[in-house]
């Protein structure tokens, strides 16, 4: 009978129906068009007749939430892995097309010399002496400009500048003038334009969001609570009121982390419920590897598995359904088996190119062989994004 204690109401979205659905808490729960299963009895509080407890709304799987607690993604990031996998990909077919990847070119346009301490970075001025990175000055325009040109004619479709700063607050006028020229020349090409800058206020993402920015990258990196082995040069809320002031702006927020920096897993946990309780998901979630570098305080760290990674990803797919994303640093530690193994679980873009800011990355040539082989598809720029009008005019274009 529906009526039954041990039955769960459970409601949520499936395609573009919301939809109220009441099963009783021994069946599986299935979406019918994906073939998509989760176990209602272990999702499910004990509604047993004995128990106190009322029948709990639950979410269906696939929906948009920001409610989650940490409890539940542990529960979801601890099933086992081919399960997990399996749902995840189901989630991933509910918003997005599973056969389009987005390529993404990332180019430090002003490299090293940085006065923060992030002990993964290679660019932190407080290890150039035993990294060897030199600082470097801001890059001209112009050659900003041709390197999108050139990301852009093999195929990425977003174009992210970082420049190893604590943010533009450091950095003179005529600087940061030539940022927001960047910015507005590369949206000109017709690409997503993203920026990973440091931290930002209120009037800087405004002038980005004029200058017609897409995305604001700015990493939550790991949990709050292992945040302070990472760094201790800025606070986690430090990173909150940048991201806030960019959703403030209209800008879409690209926010993620790393793993495999000695974190445990309850700090993957955590660094996933932050993001997943923002108020609004990121619509970008890149999920990193540790490259380690030597002369980091991380060198010699071993990258995590692919296995490791899909687990994150997965759950991030899970948690944050229509956000994309993105299978970022530490790809060339993992095997084609590995990343197909990625994207089944959820991800959807990449980093191309053969360096990320001062790391190496994959080749082009071989990520274009694995799309083939995989039958994947190269995402067009501004699919199912925030979408935001081309900018009429730019005070910093002059
Ligand atoms: S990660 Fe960014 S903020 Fe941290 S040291 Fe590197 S460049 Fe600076």
């Amino acid at each position: 009978m529906l009526a039954s204690a041990r039955q769960l109401l459970r409601t949520g979205r499936c395609h573009t129906e919301a939809a109220a659905i009441v099963v009783p808490a021994s069946q599986p729960v299935k979406c019918i068009s994906l073939s998509a299963s989760i176990h209602a009895a272990e999702a499910a509080p004990d509604l047993s007749p004995d128990s106190p407890e009322q029948p709990a709304v639950v979410p269906a799987l696939g929906a948009i939430r920001s409610d989650w607690t940490r409890e539940e993604i542990q529960k979801v990031f601890n099933s086992p892995l081919l399960e997990l996998i399996f749902t995840a990909a189901s989630v991933h077919r509910l918003h997005n097309n599973p056969r389009q990847v987005q390529r993404c070119t990332l180019l430090s346009i002003k490299t090293g010399g940085c006065p923060e301490t992030c002990t993964y970075c290679a660019q932190s001025s407080s290890w150039s002496k035993t990294t060897g990175l030199k600082a470097e000055k801001l890059m001209d325009l112009d050659d900003v400009y041709e390197a999108a040109v050139r990301a852009k004619e093999a195929g990425s479709t977003r174009f992210c500048m970082g420049a190893a700063w604590r943010g533009p607050s450091q950095v003179g006028a005529r600087q940061w003038d030539r940022v927001l020229q960047m910015v507005a020349k590369v949206r000109a090409l017709g690409m997503e334009v993203c920026t990973t800058l440091g931290m930002i206020n209120d009037v800087q993402a405004q002038q980005l969001a004029t200058a017609g920015l897409t995305a604001y990258n700015h990493n939550l990196d790991t949990s709050p609570e292992y945040y302070g082995q990472i760094t201790t040069s800025r606070k986690y809320e430090d990173r909150l009121n940048t991201l806030a002031a960019v959703r403030e702006a209209g800008i879409s927020v690209c926010a993620g982390g790393i793993i495999g920096m000695g974190e445990g897993p309850k700090d993957r946990v955590g660094l996933l419920h932050q993001l997943a309780t923002l108020p609004e998901h990121p619509e970008s979630v890149p999920i990193n590897s540790l490259v380690s570098v030597a002369g980091t305080p991380l060198e010699g760290r071993e990258a995590p598995s692919g296995l490791e990674l899909a687990r994150c990803i997965a759950t991030a797919r899970i948690t944050m359904p229509r956000s994309m994303v993105r299978l970022s640093a530490g790809r060339l530690s993992l095997s084609m088996a590995d990343q197909a193994l990625c994207f089944m679980a959820g991800a959807n873009s990449i980093f191309d190119g053969d360096k990320l800011l001062t790391t190496p990355n994959n080749e082009r040539s071989e990520d274009m062989k694995m799309f083939d082989l995989l039958g994947l598809q190269s995402r067009p720029a501004f699919v199912d994004l925030l979408q935001r009008p081309e900018p009429k005019a730019c005070a910093a274009t002059g």
